[in-house]
């Protein structure tokens, strides 16, 4: 059942069955020139839309902004940084805790927002409640390795084409540039480094790294919506799986 528009008695009959909540969290920032701004709550919210008629699911809107510091310097993005996403979503979980829900299923979109996330679901669990979180492009490339991808890339840019052809265009797509610190110490994704034998972290801002704003194992410029579609359809049907096992979960 969705939140927002149905009739106000049969959302409060609703919750007193205790229904899980689920709610995208996304982001709106720069995934290289050919993909929508909106590319990170897009799909979550799309995700959690083809749940909404299930009879166990309570479905909110989307949280379209996240925390995007490190990839501010690209024009378009918004970051609302990691404190306002906890105080956000904290708030919306005491208002459903308030209404009797326990259970809630973050469905996020967006790696900048994985610390908040976490924070937010020990805060719940402190509160009586329970979170899971899914980083959706990560459950992605565990269900099936063809689904592997980066920020931009063509996983992301493939399953926002699936959602809106119109959202895309791969004319603009530009080729991946990293800018490496030097010789020996080389560029693996984002943050992370090879250095000999292991990884080492180093935090820069997301345009020092990759000028053209998306970095990843596979070219955006050979995205399909056929591998959009099946991305989307493994997905979710491992998330309506999941929410049967999740809602047996008794001890919180
Ligand atoms: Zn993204």
């Amino acid at each position: 059942m969705n939140i927002s528009n149905t009739p106000a008695k049969d959302v409060v009959n609703f919750m007193k069955k205790s229904p899980i909540a689920i709610i995208a969290i996304g982001s709106i920032e720069y995934h290289g020139a050919q993909a929508p701004l909106g590319t990170d709550y897009i799909i979550p919210d799309y995700i959690v839309s083809k749940l909404s008629h299930r009879d166990d699911i309570l479905t909110l809107p989307p949280i379209p902004y996240g925390n995007c510091q490190s990839i501010k310097d690209f024009p378009g993005t918004i970051n609302i940084g990691s404190t306002n996403l906890i105080n956000i979503l904290n708030s919306i979980i005491d208002s459903l805790l308030n209404s009797g829900l326990k259970k809630f299923i973050f469905v996020n979109g967006h790696g900048g927002n994985i610390s908040a996330l976490d924070q937010v679901g020990l805060d719940t669990f402190e509160k009586g409640g329970l979170v899971a979180t899914i980083d959706w492009w990560n459950l992605a490339k565990l269900l099936n390795p063809d689904y592997d991808g980066g920020h931009g890339d063509i996983q992301e840019t493939s399953t926002v084409m699936a959602i809106d052809r119109d959202s895309v265009n791969l004319e603009y797509c530009e080729p991946l540039v990293i800018n490496e610190l030097s010789n020996e110490i080389t560029n693996k994704y984002i943050t992370l480094h090879n250095y000999k034998n292991g990884n080492v972290k180093i935090m820069r801002s997301f345009k020092s790294v990759v000028p053209n704003g998306w970095i990843g194992p596979y070219d955006p410029k050979n995205s399909t919506v056929d591998l959009g579609d099946r991305i989307l359809v493994d997905v979710i049907d491992y998330i309506e799986e999941f929410i049967e096992s999740f809602k047996k979960v008794e001890q919180i």
